[in-house]
């Protein structure tokens, strides 16, 4: 947990979020905001700020990430989407924690704005 990280906060619950999923390792829970009609958030329980400071021994937690996200889909009855990950401001990322956005339930354009 990192002092205000806001989703260290909803891994601790301290904070209210519409769990989806949780193991030892990993939490899913949906978008406060969707911008589709299904909108999921896959996070590392751990403190991470974003793809850019993983590392090699966050192997097995990818894959358990990227495992739970495919779940999520097919749970949701989703065939098509979209897995994204903002990294750094610029790029969208507002919450310094890494989270992986499920996106899915209409089509959607690219490149992304
Ligand atoms: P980013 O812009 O960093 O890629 O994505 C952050 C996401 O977190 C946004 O889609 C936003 O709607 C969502 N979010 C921000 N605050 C909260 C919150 O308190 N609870 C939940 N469930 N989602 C949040
Ligand atoms: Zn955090």
């Amino acid at each position: 947990m990192t002092g205000d990280c806001l989703f260290c906060k909803i891994v601790a619950k301290e904070l209210d979020s519409e769990t989806i999923h949780e193991s030892d390792s990993v939490l899913a829970f949906q978008d406060i905001n969707p911008a589709a009609p299904t909108h999921i958030l896959v996070i590392p329980k751990k403190h991470v700020a974003s793809a850019a400071d993983l590392g090699g021994d966050d192997g097995p937690l990818l894959a358990e990430i990227f495992e739970t996200i495919g779940k999520l889909a097919k749970d949701s009855g989703v065939d098509s989407y979209r897995v994204v990950t903002n990294v750094g401001s610029d790029a969208g990322q507002t919450v310094h924690h890494l989270h992986f956005h499920l996106i899915g339930g209409r089509s959607m354009s690219w490149p992304p704005g």
